[in-house]
């Protein structure tokens, strides 16, 4: 059997009176149409092979608020914000480490956990991440994000230099400092089934961060 390889292309449709560019995709195993918008401002279009353009740019239409929400939302963190860039990550790397110690050091008055090592790190798709010999990583680019997703990120590798995992002790520990940890994980919503790809990682949801909202139909 020979691999059918479907190209994708680039397409443009008008939404309320906004040209909005988007990426088609056509997939073999897709049962049906699926909308993503990912934080770098990028759309992305899969439809089964079958399904006419027609019927996809009717869904995109009818969509269109919450595409264009979302495209809204993703703003605010810059467009070039997430592109990994070594130059970048040189020029804020110190800037990222002090909000950092600085963070840690105000949560740590809840806490009071010993750890070993502060690295900021020029990570694609990790906001954070806390090893076993109790070093916590930070992903520059958390110096860009909401101070209250920051913080969030920074309990939440904090918590598990006591709890190297995601139980309920964790989550409790979590709410010590940031009560309104479950509302963050709604205003960041990002569905379960698109983590995959970083799965492996026992990422939180800030964590997924990089990986896209979407609208799908059955
Ligand atoms: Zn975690």
């Amino acid at each position: 059997m020979t691999k059918q390889i479907y190209p994708e292309q680039l397409r443009g449709i008008k939404l309320q009176n906004k040209k909005v560019d988007y990426t088609l995709k056509i997939s073999k195993r897709a049962k049906g149409m699926c909308l993503a918008v990912y934080c770098d401002g990028s759309f992305v279009v899969t439809k089964p092979i079958g399904l006419s353009e027609n019927i996809v740019e009717k869904f995109i239409i009818q969509k269109s608020n919450w595409i264009l929400s979302k495209l809204e939302y993703f703003k605010q963190f810059g467009v070039d914000v997430f592109k990994n860039d070594y130059q970048k990550y040189l020029a804020h790397k110190d800037e990222a480490l002090d909000l950092v110690k600085e963070r840690i050091k105000h949560f740590n008055k809840t806490y009071n956990l010993k750890f070993n090592k502060i690295n900021i790190k020029n990570q694609k798709t990790r906001w954070g991440s806390c090893s076993k010999k109790g070093n916590l990583n930070f992903n520059y680019k958390i110096l860009f994000l909401p101070k209250h997703i920051t913080d969030y990120i920074i309990v939440h590798e904090l918590c598990h230099l006591k709890e190297f995992n995601h139980s309920g002790k964790f989550w409790d520990l979590v709410n010590k400092a940031i009560p309104n940890h479950s509302e963050l994980k709604k205003e960041i919503n990002f569905p379960r089934a698109y983590a995959r790809g970083i799965s492996r990682v026992q990422a939180s949801l800030v964590q997924r961060l990089l990986v896209p909202v979407v609208q799908c139909t059955l």
